[in-house]
């Protein structure tokens, strides 16, 4: 008789651990079922905010499989519109809810994939009926943003809370769209994934398109009219608006895991090793924004909801899950986005991660441009480093600039997650022609102030 495996959560971590266990038996070893209780499988939320600025015209482009797709190509039971309510670990079984029907439905499962991804914030203040208020987590949200966007009154006033990456994204998407802007962050700087002095470049290049950045200050609160949203409540008072984007971070939705009494670690994720297997729970498994990983440089557990990691990690528990060896070894923290045409990217720890894992460290800022000077288009490049003392180990990098910035931190990362010093580093065999880099390429330029940096101190 065929096995079952059932997953939980349709998109980027339990579709990635479908998609590669089918690859490696088919229908008649391993029955597979998924239950997604949203309306999409195998979206990118990551291009939710290109879908919203317009940038990307159709809703559909952000699909990756649909579920009709992974029926018939894949062989994989998809159960849409179907909220996975209990896991029995016991009896083997999970109980489902047909949102549509409100029927229930219990399946049987050799092997579990819990893949439910993360919850959004959402101080209380928000949570209300009003309407003109968003969350950008799935694309049934993106999906209510547009609908919004298009209706009438047209709004032409937006708040975004929280700047980090996405609230940042939004903010930009949405001053394409023609809406006035606002973007309000409680602490004294948006973009606190990279240390203040390089946030200030991104702050910036916000303003410069028309962004109107309020620091220091919480949204306590909401005032409506006949409905809809009129305004935010700050300390400062209100800021009239015709609608609210909520991006204040995530946290790991374990809910369901945590009443079936799988363990979670320290950051609140679904604690797993590295096959992805649920510590102590045989044959279940875990992946995605809803577990915990290691972070490379420092040892310690962390929770870093992103897309990357969630397609490996639900690939690395399939393969496994499908007979073969596979394993996911942590992660460095490398993440990239932007602003307009200004690229952000980083890698590693920040000033403050350093210090708060007791490192000893010599950071340094390198400015250099993207391109030969004299070649058409070259403009700024920053790059910071962050080595440490005494040893010249590269412990984190940002960069912020113009095009060719942001994907310059691969460079780094590679570096980074191969342990390298920053003296090794001064003689890496990168590019160079004048169209893609200066005859010193802007992380070479970095990594040897950085070690004039470790030279003049006491190293
Ligand atoms: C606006 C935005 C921009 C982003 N940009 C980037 C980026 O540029 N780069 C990057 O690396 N990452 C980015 N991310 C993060 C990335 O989208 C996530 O890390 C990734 O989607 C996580 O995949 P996942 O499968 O773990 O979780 P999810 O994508 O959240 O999928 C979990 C699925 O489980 C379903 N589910 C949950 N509970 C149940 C249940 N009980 N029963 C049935 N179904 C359930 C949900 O409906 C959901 O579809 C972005 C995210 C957002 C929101």
């Amino acid at each position: 008789m065929a096995q079952r495996l059932i997953i939980i959560g349709g998109d980027a971590a339990g579709m990635a651990a479908a998609s590669q266990a089918r690859r490696r038996r088919d229908r008649g070893d391993l029955e597979i079922v998924a239950f997604e209780r949203g309306h999409f499988t195998s979206y990118s939320a990551c291009g939710i905010p290109y879908w919203i600025s317009g940038l990307v015209p159709e809703r559909d482009e952000l699909i990756a499989r649909d579920p009709a797709t992974f029926r018939e190509k894949f062989a994989i039971d998809v159960r849409m519109r179907h909220e996975v309510t209990a896991i029995d670990t016991e009896r083997r079984e999970v109980v489902a809810r047909d949102l549509g029907s409100g029927g229930e439905v219990r399946e049987r499962f050799d092997t579990l994939v819990y893949a439910t991804g993360a919850v959004p914030t959402k101080p209380d203040w928000a949570r209300t009926d009003t309407g003109g208020m968003f969350g950008v987590q799935t694309l049934d949200d993106g999906a209510a943003l547009r609908a919004w966007l298009e209706s009438e009154p047209r709004p032409r006033r937006a708040v975004v809370v929280g700047g980090g990456y996405i609230g940042v994204e939004m903010a930009e998407a949405l001053i394409q769209r023609g809406l006035s802007v606002t973007l309000v962050e409680q602490a004294e700087q948006p973009m606190s994934t990279v240390d203040p002095d390089m946030a200030e470049l991104v702050t910036d290049a916000m303003r410069a398109i028309g962004i109107t950045i309020r620091t220091g200050l919480a949204v306590t609160g909401l005032e409506e009219t006949d409905g809809r949203v009129s305004a935010v409540v700050t300390a400062e008072g209100p800021i009239p608006t015709d609608l609210v984007v909520l991006g204040l971070g995530v946290r790991p939705n374990t809910a369901l895991a945590e009443a079936a009494g799988l363990p979670l670690g320290v950051t609140g994720g679904v604690r797993v090793d590295r096959r992805m297997r649920v510590a102590g729970v045989p044959g279940v498994w875990a992946a995605g924004d809803c577990v915990e990983t290691v972070h490379r440089v420092t040892g310690m557990p962390v929770h870093v909801p992103l897309g990357t990691h969630a397609n490996k990690q639900g690939r690395v528990a399939g393969i496994n899950i499908g007979g073969g060896y596979a394993t996911f070894l942590g992660v460095i923290g490398t993440a990239v986005t932007k602003v307009c045409d200004l690229e952000v990217g980083r890698t590693g720890l920040r000033e403050r991660d350093a210090r708060a894992a007791g490192f000893e460290f010599v950071s340094v800022i390198a400015q250099s441009t993207n391109r030969a000077g004299y070649y058409p288009g070259s403009r700024p490049m920053t790059v910071k480093l962050i080595a440490e003392k005494p040893s010249g180990r590269l412990l984190g990098a940002q960069i912020v600039g113009w095009s060719e910035a942001a994907k310059r931190i691969d460079t780094l990362a590679v570096a980074l997650w191969n342990g390298m010093t920053v003296d090794d580093m001064t003689a890496l065999d990168l590019g160079y022609a004048p169209p893609y880099a200066p005859v010193w390429d802007p992380v070479l330029i970095a990594a040897r102030k950085a070690v004039d940096a470790l030279s003049a101190s006491d190293r």
